[in-house]
């Protein structure tokens, strides 16, 4: 009798790249790079390509000393972080 509402639903459910928690995607920043291959913020949540995610600003500093930039771009970026801070408290 347990009828599962649809209106409950968790939707996408993303990885932060800082803390590795999964969270449902509206609730995580996504990053995506940049021309000049910097992960910027993709505030309309849709520029094409692959994208990664994080919480916060606390976890950016986290995600910067695992490389995990390195491993969801596939490829060495030169993370310009306070620029990126800034952009994530917004
Ligand atoms: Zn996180």
């Amino acid at each position: 009798m347990n009828v599962v509402s649809t209106d409950e639903r968790p939707g996408p459910v993303r990885t932060c790249l800082g803390c590795g928690k999964k969270q449902p995607k509206r609730l995580l920043h996504r990053l995506v790079l940049d021309e000049r291959r910097q992960p910027v913020k993709d505030t309309a949540q849709t520029a094409p390509g692959r994208g990664a995610y994080l919480c916060g600003p606390g976890c950016l500093k986290a995600a910067v000393k695992k490389k995990a930039f390195q491993r969801a771009f596939k490829q060495s970026i030169e993370l310009v972080v306070n620029d990126l801070e800034e952009a994530l408290r917004t």
